[in-house]
């Protein structure tokens, strides 16, 4: 298994700066996402680890191998894009094998690791269909068994289920993370979705603007996020700007445009600073309730109007108008025929304070 480290990776194209100063360690055999927006750097960061193009500045390690400028196939990378790049006149079978010829593997060999592989994305049965007479998951599961044949130190995959649909999509990203862990693969895993990420990765890499903003497990980016950024990009949150106003017993008091909001801070989580500073609050819209009696007043218990309701499906998202600030709600099971007023709460447990 195979450690990946980056050590004040940089990368320009004339001008631009696509990637400043990014140090990151990845561990053997761990699933790890690099997510961010449009144009924050992921697939270069992906090319520049598959030894597909070279850093501006800064060294790739591979365990203790410095493969900074060994070629892609040297450093045995392998990258499975978007469009699987599956050759159309060639079977399932002939796909697979195909990269291990190249390699100078012997027939034996050839095939014995492609029933390996084969058996591990679940494609054996259809060994000898060609590309066109499968679908679009059974095609990606080709592609990634003709990346996992020839035993990759690294496994790197760009916005690998982009083409799929949303219910194909959800069953592939279960069946990635079982293939990655089976196997115990070091896989680095680019996209721009949230959900995706936050469902499938160990950790995961936060991008913007070229810089690694914050990297952690789902949980600790979900929970934990160190800037209102974060905060909003992994999943929306309600962002509310305050100012600490005091101390109680478990955490800090905050001044916001809808009330005074107690948090319980951990200095770890850069909370619970004294003094009237500036900062802004983060409250998921699910972890706020809807209380149903007629007590208005209490700890983190605000009352607004309803100015506008979604179905979801599984939940239903409200907006509420508190003192001019809008919060969004989301209620699970959902709630239909809400208007008027609402009265919600939150736990001051689930109040993340962020320096501004
Ligand atoms: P997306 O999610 O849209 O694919 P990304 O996060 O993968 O975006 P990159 O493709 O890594 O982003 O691009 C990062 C930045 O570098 C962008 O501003 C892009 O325009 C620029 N860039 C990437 N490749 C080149 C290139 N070959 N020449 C010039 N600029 C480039």
């Amino acid at each position: 298994m195979t450690r990946v480290r980056l050590e004040n990776v940089s990368k320009r194209f004339g001008k631009a700066v696509a990637l400043e100063g990014v140090d990151l360690e990845i561990c053997a055999g761990e699933l790890f996402f690099l997510l961010g927006p449009s144009g924050c750097g992921k697939s270069t960061l992906l090319r520049l680890i598959a030894g597909l193009q070279e850093p501006s500045g800064g060294r790739i390690w591979f365990n203790e191998e410095d493969v900074t400028g060994l070629a892609t196939q040297q450093r045995n990378a392998v990258m499975c894009f978007q469009s699987y790049a599956l050759w159309p006149h060639m079977t399932v079978r002939g796909n697979v094998k195909f990269g291990l010829g190249v390699r100078g593997f012997g027939r034996e060999e050839q095939s014995r690791r492609v029933d390996e592989v084969l058996r591990l994305v679940q494609m054996e049965g259809l060994a000898e269909r060609r590309p066109n007479q499968l679908s679009g998951g059974q095609q990606q599961r080709v592609a990634l068994a003709r990346a996992l044949a020839v035993r990759p130190r690294c496994l790197l995959l760009d916005e690998p289920l982009s083409n799929l649909d949303a219910k194909l999509r959800q069953e592939m990203r279960s069946e990635i993370r079982r293939i990655c862990k089976t196997g115990q693969f070091t896989t680095i895993y680019v996209t721009h979705d949230q959900k995706e990420a936050l469902s499938v990765a160990d950790r995961i890499g936060l991008l913007r603007d070229g810089k690694l903003i914050q990297v952690g497990t789902p949980g600790e980016l979900y929970h934990g996020p160190k800037t209102s950024w974060v905060a909003d990009f992994i999943g929306h949150t309600n962002l509310l700007k305050g100012r600490v106003v005091g101390r109680c017993g478990e955490g800090v008091r905050v001044e916001t445009g809808i009330g005074v909001i107690v948090a319980k801070g951990t200095v770890d989580r850069g909370q619970g600073s004294a003094g009237a500073e500036a900062v802004v609050v983060s409250v998921r819209p699910e972890q706020m309730r809807v209380v149903r009696g007629t007590e208005k007043a209490g700890r983190n218990r605000v009352s607004g109007r309803v100015v506008e309701s979604t179905f979801l499906g599984e939940a239903s998202e409200h907006v509420v108008e508190v003192n001019g600030e809008r919060l969004r709600v989301i209620c699970t099971p959902p709630m239909f025929g809400v208007d008027g007023e609402m009265v919600v709460e939150f736990d001051a447990e689930d109040v993340v304070v962020l320096s501004e």
